[in-house]
């Protein structure tokens, strides 16, 4: 056997504006090389509750069942409807983009009656639509929606919706992967009753952990199952005697170093304040997405529904994008996302979540793409994308 030769790790520092990860705070990093606890340390079930109680303040809810899953968002999403949806249950799902189609698939692996409501890539789902399928379909477990389709760039309205699914006595799944941090998620006063999120976007927390609260009616709900959830490692009636204050049963080891870091991103979120954050990622993306104008690219989202956390346009017409995004990667360091499914080759997504959500970072993006545009050959007057972004900023 040849022992194989493997140099220290030395990973380049990119800047991160794809669809996640998003960058990571140098105090989160900090907070990750610490020594490790025991997960029953009692030192450690107080950081556990400081966690949820953060959790609770960034979720804008009072649910006691708020926790952070151990896996990424996608590990939230499927903690949130394996333990909802059983077999034969009807449920509603709006798909949009990847990750309606991704809930939409983990609904079916439930054996649930899947309904799946469907639009265009870029647009979302008006109220009505929402109660039409209530209606039409009598008894209905849950309505599931993905408030910030990172594939498309669109944010999915939530208020009423929650109101609308409890008269019929229906769930509200929402999921917030990409809004978490980066615009609001009002879990109470729009009565979602579970909701997710992952670390590596707007929370800009490496990946690995998924927040996950739910409300009393949704714990209700899974209280109440005929089966056990056909997953053992996301089954929250046992992982919440984990969570549980005064329990702490023992049902996986928690990944200590990730709940470091999600407690020291929490507390930067918290530091800002929810308010000042949001606003943060308004400046900004309105900054980019003048400067993209400028370039000759146009929102993929529908108008009134972007989000500022992931900005999702067009590429300028002739322009083959893929190059394009190589060449700010190896040139300029700079990551930025292609399309998935029916937008491949056609959109960049570039990703404004949390840390990655600063003005030198919009203007380096800006100018990498006026420099690699020109490169191949297009007319591009240097400077140009910069200065709508820099009016803006002004105004
Ligand atoms: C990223 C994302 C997910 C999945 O999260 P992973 O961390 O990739 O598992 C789910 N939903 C949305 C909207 C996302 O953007």
């Amino acid at each position: 056997m040849v022992t194989p030769s493997v140099p220290e790790l030395k990973p380049s520092s990119r800047l991160l504006l794809g669809p996640g990860p998003s960058m990571v705070h140098p105090r989160v990093l900090r907070a990750m090389s610490t020594p490790l606890l025991g997960h029953l340390d009692p030192e450690f079930l107080v950081i556990m509750n400081e966690v949820q109680a953060m959790l609770r303040a960034v979720f804008q809810t009072e649910n006691a069942f708020t926790i952070a899953i151990s896996g990424t968002g996608s590990a939230g999403m499927e903690a949130a409807l394996v333990n909802v949806v059983e077999p034969g249950d009807t449920v509603v799902v709006g798909v949009n983009g990847v990750f309606g189609t991704r809930l939409a698939d983990i609904v079916g692996r439930c054996g649930g009656n899947l309904v799946k409501l469907e639009a265009p890539w870029g647009q979302v789902f008006p109220p009505e639509r929402i109660e039409e399928a209530l209606k039409k379909e009598g008894k209905v477990k849950a309505v599931a929606v993905v408030h910030a389709e990172t594939s498309t760039g669109a944010q999915q309205p939530l208020d009423g919706l929650g109101k609308l699914c409890h008269d019929r006595g229906a769930l509200l799944v929402v999921d917030a992967v990409t809004s978490l941090g980066g615009l609001p998620v009002e879990v109470d006063r729009q009565e979602i009753d579970v909701c997710y999120s992952g670390t590596q976007k707007c929370l800009s927390c490496p990946p690995g952990l998924a927040p996950l609260t739910l409300s009393p009616r949704a714990l209700e709900v899974v209280k109440a199952r005929k089966h056990k959830v056909q997953s053992w490692y996301l089954d929250l009636s046992m992982i919440a005697d984990y969570w549980a204050e005064g329990k702490r049963a023992y049902h996986h080891t928690a990944p200590i170093s990730m709940v470091y870091a999600l407690r020291e991103s929490l507390r930067i979120v918290l530091e800002e304040g929810l308010a000042a954050r949001f606003a943060r990622h308004r400046r900004h993306s309105a900054a980019l997405m003048a400067g993209l104008g400028e370039l000759g690219c146009t929102p993929n989202a529908a108008e009134g529904h972007r989000l500022p956390s992931l900005n999702c346009v067009k590429t300028p017409p002739g322009v083959e994008e893929a190059p394009i995004r190589k060449a700010l990667l190896t040139g300029a360091d700079i990551e930025i996302g292609g399309g998935l499914g029916p937008l491949v080759g056609k959109v960049w997504r570039i990703g404004l979540m949390g840390e990655s959500a600063r003005q030198e970072h919009v203007l380096a993006v800006l100018a990498a793409l006026e420099q690699a545009l020109a490169g191949a050959g297009r007319s591009v007057k240097p400077g140009e994308a910069l200065a709508a972004a820099a009016a803006t900023y002004a105004a």
